[in-house]
């Protein structure tokens, strides 16, 4: 019989680690809406001690999501873990996941603190945990790095004092993969009640090795995944949620295990992930990435045409990559519409999916064929400009531009309810466009990042806009969709103003204290 493989999504913990990657509250929970159709087992959802935001974020998820495992992420002090079960103690399956370091390098460097005294920190944390709920994991940060009869003592301990998952993290990424699986291997032949608690590992990727490290533990005994939508995370990221589930998916004949992931999911869900943290995913990604399953070579092509198996080890529908069987056009009607958009994994409610239709016709109007990268990037702008109230709104955008004038633009936008307007020169139409929606916002920020890109190929695609701002220590990104790319700039701009506005509304950060 095949074992089953635990997957413990951290996207929305480590994942929002991820450089300029901070998410909202309606944003974690649009995720993780998906990650629940994924049918992962665990939502990582946050670190509730860490800020406000945080905490807030954590709770709502706790409280909407029923069909997975809702953990919070507590260093092993009192205060955290207090906090990490006020967050989540509304969930279905509330977890405490709780870490403190076991390598001799932080210990000393860091901590300060005796491979004792950190012993009974970790069993001290536990217990505290284990009085709140019986579902309590234990992380040994740093541990490829640490004395492994050590970490052995630690897990122990950790589980006689109620841990029912031992994490073993390759917190800095370091590992390689025969080494790693052996670690496993020891753990599970010296931990006298290692049959009272699952195994679990963590793998960064700063070696481009998080998956294969993971895989090799599960071969020797691990049997929980921790993983993120599109490998996010700290520093190189962690091992992807798509890669480690494919793998097992794909050589059933080599590994017995299996996962409850709905594989279907996966496209969807990377798309929305990448959407709203502005973290573009490479074009040669495994799985997810654009070229995940273009064939270039005539021979590879002639192969696949002839029989996919031939050079597709797996098929893009197995990961929900659907090809168009049914291009819409202006004449669609709502019921093809909504048809449509089920057969690509989005239940609207009624209204969001009247508000969607409207903007459908009207781009329908304007481009001769409507793709179904278009209507995912509908549904997404459409869902992604409701998750921050409207401070800001455009309202209407005139440019002029050529190689014989200047470029001006003129605006007229919403703010805080008051109609504004203004013209200004500038470089180029889209410079001109945002010196002006600056001027009328009154806005102090910084435009870190600016990128457009067009959803499908021809000159009648939608461009896609993606802008990074900063203001007074807050880093958002902001998106906007149009046919016309200097609208679409616009929009991307005025997007991340509201959000800006938002977050700043919030308060500050207290700031991450430490890293797994
Ligand atoms: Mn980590």
């Amino acid at each position: 019989m095949p074992e089953k493989v635990y997957i413990f999504d951290t996207t929305l913990r480590d994942g929002e680690q991820t450089p300029g990657a901070s998410l909202n509250v309606d944003e974690k929970l649009q995720i993780a809406r998906h990650l629940e159709l994924l049918n992962v087992d665990v939502i990582e959802a946050g670190f509730p001690f860490a800020s406000r935001g945080d905490f807030e974020a954590v709770k709502a998820v706790a409280r909407e999501i029923r069909g997975c495992q809702i953990a919070g992420l507590a260093r092993a002090f009192k205060q955290d873990i207090d906090a990490a079960w006020e967050a989540i103690k509304e969930a279905t399956q509330p977890r405490i996941h709780t870490f403190i370091s076991t390598s001799d390098i932080h210990l000393k460097h860091q901590m300060k603190k005796s491979r004792q005294e950190v012993l009974e920190m970790a069993v001290a944390a536990v217990q505290h945990a284990a009085r709140y709920t019986a579902n309590v994991e234990f992380s040994a940060m740093d541990a490829s790095r640490s004395d492994l009869a050590y970490v052995a003592q630690v897990f122990t301990a950790v589980i006689d004092a109620g841990a029912k998952t031992v994490n073993f993290p390759d917190t800095v990424g370091y590992a390689i993969p025969e080494e790693f699986g052996a670690k496993i291997k020891y753990l599970m032949e010296h931990i006298p009640n290692i049959h009272q608690a699952v195994i679990s590992v963590h793998c960064h990727n700063d070696l481009g090795l998080a998956v294969a490290n993971t895989l090799a533990a599960i071969m020797n005994g691990a049997r929980q995944a921790e993983v993120t939508i599109n490998g996010l995370g700290e520093r190189a990221g962690n091992a992807s949620l798509e890669e480690v589930v494919m793998a097992l998916t794909t050589r059933k004949d080599l590994f017995d295990f299996y996962t409850d992931i709905v594989t279907q999911y996966i496209y969807p869900t990377s798309r929305l992930t990448s959407k709203l943290t502005g973290v573009v995913v490479q074009p040669n990604k495994a799985i997810v990435g654009a070229n995940a399953f273009a064939h270039e070579s005539g021979i590879h092509q002639d192969g696949v045409l002839k029989e996919a198996s031939t050079f597709e080890i797996m098929t893009p529908t197995a990961v929900g990559i659907k090809k168009s069987t049914l291009p819409l056009g202006k004449l669609s009607g709502r019921h093809a519409f909504k048809k449509k958009l089920q057969e690509m994994g989005y239940y609207l409610a009624d209204e969001e999916l009247n508000r969607v239709f409207v903007q459908f016709k009207d781009l329908a109007d304007r481009k001769k064929t409507v793709f179904d990268e278009d209507l995912v990037s509908l549904v997404e702008t459409e869902v992604i400009y409701k998750s921050v109230p409207e401070h800001f709104r455009l309202v209407d955008l005139v440019v002029l531009t050529g190689t014989m004038v200047k470029p001006s633009a003129t605006v007229k936008m919403e703010v805080g309810g008051e109609l504004k307007s203004h013209s200004a020169f500038g470089d180029g139409p889209i410079d001109a466009t945002y010196k002006v929606i600056t001027h009328l916002a009154g806005s102090k920020c910084r435009l870190l990042k600016f990128a457009v890109s067009s959803i499908t190929g021809g000159t009648e695609a939608l461009g896609e806009v993606s802008v990074r701002l900063e203001d007074a220590g807050h880093i958002i990104t902001g998106q906007g969709v149009d046919p016309d790319i200097v609208t679409a700039s616009a929009r991307a701009y005025i997007n991340g103003l509201n959000r800006l506005h938002f977050v700043k509304k919030l308060g500050p950060k207290r700031g991450k204290p430490e890293k797994l």
